[in-house]
Order: C-alpha cells, then sequence, then structure tokens
C-alpha cells in the first residue's frame, strides 16, 4: 500500500546536505526518515570535479548512504559522447572517470596545443589548476572542429570565504575563445534531467515527485523541466528574504531539509 503514494526525490547536495565541507544539520535525519518511507531519492549535484564514490564517501561521512544514488554533472556530460570518441577532458577527475566509463578516450589538454589531433569533443568542468596552457589547447581542438560541452553554467561557486568562480566562467572563456557555443549538461538542462528520470524510474509530470534545492535558477528550473514540485530549502544561498522574488517560486519552503520534509508528511 505504502508503495503506491510513494513519490521521487531529486535532492540537490551543496546548500542542502552540506555548506562546502560541513553537514547541515538534521539532512542526514531526513534522508533517513524518506530511506524509511520508501522514498526514491537521487542526490543530483552540477559539481563535477568529484568521482561518484567521492560524493558516496563525503555522504557517508555526513551520515547519508548514497551507494548507487549520485548523478552528477560530470556523468551527464559525458551523456553527450559516444564509445570510442576522443574527448579532451578540461575538468576534474569526475569528468575523467564518467569519460572512461562511457568507453571513449579522455586526453589531458595540460599535455599542450598541437599534442592531440582529431579530438570529437572538449568537456569543460569545474577544476582549480585551470590555466592559460589547457584554455589554449581546448580552443585549438575547437578551431579544428570539436565540439564544446560543458557540466554545467553556474556563473559562481558558494565557499564560506564567498564567492569563487564556477564553471561557468571557464565555459565562456572556452567558449569565446574557441568561437563556438558549448551544449550544457548539468541542472537545468534536458541531458541530465533525462538521465534522472531513467534512473528514479518516473517520468516528466507524475505526480507528486519534487527537485529539492538552494538555487532557483538551477534546481527550480530542473523542476520546471520535469515538470516536478520545486521545494527550496534556506540553508545554502537563497536567503528568507529573497523568497518573494524567486524565479520559479517554490510550491513549498523549508528552512532546511528536515523543516521541508516535516512539511510534506505533517
Ligand atoms: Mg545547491
Amino acid at each position: 500500500m505504502a508503495g503506491l503514494a510513494n513519490i521521487a526525490w531529486i535532492l540537490d547536495l551543496d546548500g542542502v546536505i552540506w555548506l562546502a565541507d560541513q553537514p547541515i544539520p538534521g539532512a542526514a535525519r531526513a534522508i533517513e526518515r524518506l530511506d524509511r518511507l520508501g522514498e526514491q531519492l537521487l542526490f543530483v549535484t552540477n559539481f563535477s570535479a568529484l568521482t561518484k564514490e567521492q560524493a558516496e564517501d563525503k555522504l557517508k561521512a555526513c551520515g547519508i548512504d548514497a551507494t548507487g544514488r549520485v548523478l552528477t554533472s560530470a556523468m551527464a556530460a559525458a551523456s553527450l559522447v559516444e564509445p570510442s570518441e576522443r574527448v579532451l577532458v578540461c575538468a576534474g577527475s569526475g569528468v575523467i572517470q564518467a569519460v572512461e566509463e562511457r568507453g571513449a578516450i579522455a586526453f589531458d589538454p595540460s599535455d599542450g596545443v598541437g599534442a592531440h589531433r582529431a579530438i570529437d569533443a572538449v568537456i569543460v568542468g569545474f577544476h582549480q589548476d585551470f590555466d592559460f596552457a589547457r584554455l589554449a589547447a581546448s580552443a585549438r581542438a575547437l578551431h579544428q572542429g570539436a565540439r564544446l560541452i560543458s557540466t554545467n553554467n553556474d556563473p559562481t561557486y558558494p565557499t564560506p570565504e564567498g564567492l569563487l568562480p564556477g564553471n561557468g566562467s571557464l565555459t565562456s572563456a572556452l567558449a569565446t575563445a574557441g568561437g563556438v557555443q558549448p551544449t550544457i549538461a548539468g541542472k537545468p538542462y534536458r541531458p541530465i534531467a533525462d538521465l534522472a528520470l531513467g534512473r528514479l524510474g518516473t517520468e516528466r509530470g507524475a505526480h507528486g515527485n519534487l527537485v529539492v534545492g538552494d538555487v532557483p535558477s538551477t534546481d527550480g528550473l530542473l523542476a520546471v523541466e520535469l515538470r516536478f514540485e520545486f521545494g527550496l530549502v534556506l540553508s545554502g544561498v537563497t536567503a528568507a528574504d529573497d523568497v518573494a522574488v524567486c524565479d520559479p517560486r517554490p510550491d513549498i519552503v523549508g528552512d532546511d531539509l528536515e523543516a521541508l520534509v516535516d512539511q510534506v508528511f505533517q
């Protein structure tokens, strides 16, 4: 009987489960409650630098068993290349792993301009050792006809010390230098939306399903793309004062995940 009422939950990580490296209080209890109720959960993040094992380990350190339940924008980007394609990975280890699991061949742009021939695609994702040499090698591949795939276009990345440049900033540099338009794989776009539906075994517009996140422009618009409800938490980048001007408007608002789950089941 309970199974009939169960819904699918797409849960963002940063700002929902943790803030940088700090677990958000109550998040693990909320996940335990959802698991006990038999809800379908998928953790979906635009952060592409971690491998799925690293993301699962980080969740485990927060008290959450997420084995096999993590979907990253690195996996979404890798879904846009074909097995055996040659891919220049201007990104972190999460993208390298996802490209190799896809059966494509990953190359490192730090090998320099001219080191790579017949590159089919360049994937750009957040990484902190991005530099001019990697930009130049990536741009060369784009000039020679490779397509540009970006894990996500978040302009900035929140840290306790303030905003850092996000992968949208790196993507703009490659798109400008290469003279091409990127295809964006992560939230709120279709590649990651389709992968999430496949993993959850549900469909667009299925009644009651939820996307929970802290950012209307990624999590909220993913909910719009999927025709799910949007649950906004105030434990990340969106403050209570901003709720009135959120676009899209959230269907539910909670101070944090635990408060939001309380509201859903009250
Ligand atoms: Mg977030």
